[in-house]
C-alpha cells in the first residue's frame, strides 16, 4: 500500500503521460557506455560489429567512411564539413535484446581532445580493447585512469587473435600490472593467428569455433559443449592438450567472474575474438546486457539523483560545433540522469537560472540525427546551443540540482596565443574566453605576462580554435610553442602558505584559468616535482571539477 501511495503522489507532480512504473522499467532495459582503446587497437571495426547486431548493416559503411575521411586530410575544415556524420556517430542508440543501448564514441587519432576524457564522466561503463598483439598502450592508460575516477565497470575484449599475437597469459599479467585492475578470463583463445581454432568460455564450459572472413551480422560460429567432447579432440588433437593445460594454469592464477568486483570496477571479465571476423563481439554485447549496469545514482551538489526519480535531470558533458561554423550553431550533448524527457517540455538551465523550452532537441538514433520525442536516464539528447551552454551545465524541471564529476583535465600540450592585428585583442579574448567555457581549449592567463597561454590534451584542438577563431570571430592568431610542459591547478588549506606559495620564486610560474582557479604552469616535469618537494602543503591537482 505504501508503494502505491508514493507512486501516486509522485505521479501528481508531473502532469504527464508516464508513469514511475514505466519511467522504472525503461530505466532497467538501458545500457549507456563507451569504448577506450588505443589508436589501432580495433574501435571502429568494434562498433561498426556492435551496431551491425541491431539490424542498422548499412551503419557500418557509415562508421568506416567517417573515419577514412578523417584519415584522409588532416585539415580541420574537411574534417568540419563531415560533421553531419560525426555529430551523429558520436552517439549511437541501438536496440538489442530488448535492451536499449547508448554507445558514446571516444575520438582518438589526431582529434583525441578533452572530450574524449568527459565523455567518459556520462557512461556507466565502458568496454576497453586491446591489440592482442600490443598489449596494454598508452592511450588506454589515460583513458583507464579516467574511468577509475568514478569506479566504472570494464569489460575487455583482447582483439585481433587471427593474427600472430603475444602469449595470452603475458597479457593479463600485463593488463593487472600496468593497469591495476583484476582480471577475469571469461572466454580463453585456443591458438592464435594461422592456427587460431576459436576460444573456450570457461562459464559455460562451451567451445566456439572460429570461422575467418564473416561479414555477416548475425554469424553464428559452431559451438561444441565441453571442453572432454570427443570431436574437439578429434579436430584439434594438440591444441586441445594445450588448452587443457592453459585452463588449468589460467585458473590457478587469475581470480574467477565476481560480478560485485566488476560492478565495483576493481574486476574486468576478459573476452577474446577478433573483431574483423565478428568473432566473440556478440558475446561482448551479451556480457553489457546481462552484467553492466543501467544508469545508476549521480552525484549533485545538494543530493544525489536516483535514475527512476519522474522528474526531468541531466548535464551537459561536450559541446560540438556544428556543420555551419557561420551560424555559431552548437550542439550541446547532455545525458539523462534522471525522468523522462519528451519533447516541447520546459527546462531549466540552472546556471543560468532561465527556463527554455526545447523543442528541435535532437536524438542520436544509428547512424542519423532525428528529432527525439522522449528519452530516459542514460539517454543522451542534444540541445541545440546558441552559445549560452557551457560543459558541466545542468538541467532540471525547476529543482536546483548541479551535477557534479564533470573535469578539466591538466593539458599536456601548451600555446601562447598571439594576433597579427593588435586591434582584435579584444576579440581574440572574447573568442577564446568562449572557446574555453564550450571546452575546446583550457585557456590559462600567467600573473606575470600579458601572452595567453592556452593548454590542451590533443594537438588538433588547436587547430580547431585556430580555425574557429578566424571563422566565427574573425582573429587571425598564430599560436606558439612555449617552455611550459605541464599544468596542475593548486590549492593550499592554509591561507598564510599559500601567499608565501605566490610570493615566492616559484609564483612566477602561476595563472590563472578561466575560471578563475590558480594553476602553476611547470617547464618539466623535474620543475614540478622540486616544487612540489619545496611546498608539501600546497596541493597539485591534475584535474579539477567543474565550477
Ligand atoms: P581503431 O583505430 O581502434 O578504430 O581501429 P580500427 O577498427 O580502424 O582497426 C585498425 C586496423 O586493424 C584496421 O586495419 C582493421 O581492419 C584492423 N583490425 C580490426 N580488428 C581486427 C581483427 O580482429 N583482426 C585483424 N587481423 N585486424 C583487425
Amino acid at each position: 500500500i505504501a508503494a502505491e501511495t508514493l507512486d501516486q503522489s509522485e505521479a501528481q507532480l508531473v502532469p504527464k503521460s508516464v508513469s514511475s512504473d514505466l519511467i522504472k522499467r525503461e530505466v532497467a532495459r538501458r545500457r549507456t557506455f563507451g569504448i577506450i582503446s588505443h589508436p589501432d587497437a580495433g574501435k571502429t571495426t568494434l562498433t561498426e560489429k556492435l551496431l551491425m547486431f541491431s539490424g542498422a548493416i548499412q551503419l557500418a559503411g557509415t562508421v568506416k567512411a567517417r573515419k577514412s575521411g578523417r584519415h584522409a586530410t588532416s585539415d580541420w575544415m574537411e574534417i568540419e564539413k563531415q560533421r553531419g556524420i560525426s555529430v551523429a556517430s558520436s552517439v549511437m542508440q541501438f536496440e538489442y535484446r530488448d535492451h536499449v543501448v547508448n554507445l558514446l564514441d571516444t575520438p582518438g587519432h589526431q582529434d583525441f581532445s578533452e572530450d574524449t576524457y568527459r565523455v567518459l564522466t556520462a557512461v556507466d561503463s565502458a568496454l576497453m580493447v586491446i591489440d592482442a598483439a600490443k598489449g596494454v598502450e598508452e592511450q588506454t592508460i589515460k583513458l583507464l585512469n579516467v574511468c577509475r575516477m568514478r569506479n566504472t565497470p570494464i569489460i575487455t575484449f583482447v582483439n585481433k587473435m587471427d593474427r600472430e599475437t603475444r602469449d595470452p597469459l603475458e597479457l593479463l599479467d600485463e593488463l593487472e600490472s600496468v593497469l591495476k585492475i583484476q582480471c577475469a578470463p571469461v572466454t580463453w583463445p585456443i591458438g592464435m593467428g594461422k592456427t587460431f581454432r576459436g576460444v573456450y568460455h570457461i562459464l559455460k564450459d562451451e567451445i566456439m569455433l572460429f570461422a575467418a572472413g564473416s561479414e555477416r551480422a548475425d554469424q553464428q560460429f559452431e559451438v561444441l559443449k565441453g571442453i572432454n567432447n570427443p570431436r574437439l579432440a578429434e579436430l584439434f588433437p594438440l591444441e586441445i592438450e594445450q588448452l587443457k593445460m592453459e585452463i588449468e594454469l589460467v585458473q590457478g592464477a587469475s581470480h574467477p567472474f565476481d560480478l560485485n568486483a566488476f560492478l565495483a570496477g576493481t574486476q574486468t571479465p576478459v573476452f577474446f575474438g577478433s573483431a574483423i571476423n565478428n568473432f566473440g563481439v556478440r558475446e561482448i554485447l551479451n556480457a553489457l546486457l546481462d552484467w553492466a549496469p543501467a544508469p545508476c545514482e549521480r552525484d549533485a551538489t545538494v543530493r544525489s539523483v536516483l535514475p527512476t526519480e519522474v522528474p526531468f535531470s541531466g548535464f551537459v558533458f561536450k559541446i560540438q560545433a556544428n556543420m555551419d561554423p557561420a551560424h555559431r550553431d552548437r550542439i550541446a550533448f547532455l545525458r539523462v540522469c534522471s525522468g523522462h524527457f519528451e519533447r516541447g517540455m520546459k527546462l531549466k538551465h540552472l546556471r543560468l537560472n532561465r527556463e527554455i523550452k526545447v523543442s528541435s532537441v535532437v536524438a542520436f538514433m544509428a547512424s542519423s540525427r532525428e528529432q527525439v520525442e522522449e528519452a530516459y536516464a542514460g539517454d543522451i539528447i542534444g540541445l541545440p546551443n546558441h552559445g549560452n551552454m557551457q560543459i558541466g551545465d545542468s538541467f532540471s524541471e525547476g529543482e536546483f540540482l548541479q551535477f557534479t564529476g564533470i573535469p578539466y583535465f591538466a593539458p599536456d600540450f601548451f600555446r601562447t596565443a598571439r594576433i597579427l592585428n593588435p586591434m582584435k585583442t579584444k576579440q581574440l579574448q572574447k573568442g577564446l574566453q568562449q572557446l574555453g567555457e564550450e571546452g575546446a581549449v583550457q585557456v590559462f592567463k600567467p600573473v606575470n605576462s600579458g601572452d595567453l597561454v592556452l593548454g590542451a590534451v590533443g594537438v588538433l584542438q588547436f587547430e580547431v580554435v585556430a580555425s574557429r577563431l578566424k571563422n566565427e570571430y574573425g582573429v587571425d592568431a598564430v599560436f606558439e610553442g612555449t617552455s611550459i610542459s605541464s599544468a596542475r591547478w593548486v590549492t593550499c588549506e592554509d591561507k598564510k602558505i599559500m601567499a608565501d606559495f605566490e610570493r615566492s620564486s616559484a609564483g612566477h610560474n602561476l595563472a590563472h584559468d578561466a575560471a578563475g582557479n590558480l594553476a602553476y604552469l611547470a617547464s618539466s616535469g623535474v620543475n614540478l616535482r622540486l616544487t612540489q618537494e619545496r611546498w608539501p602543503d600546497v596541493v597539485f591537482h591534475a584535474t579539477r571539477e567543474h565550477a
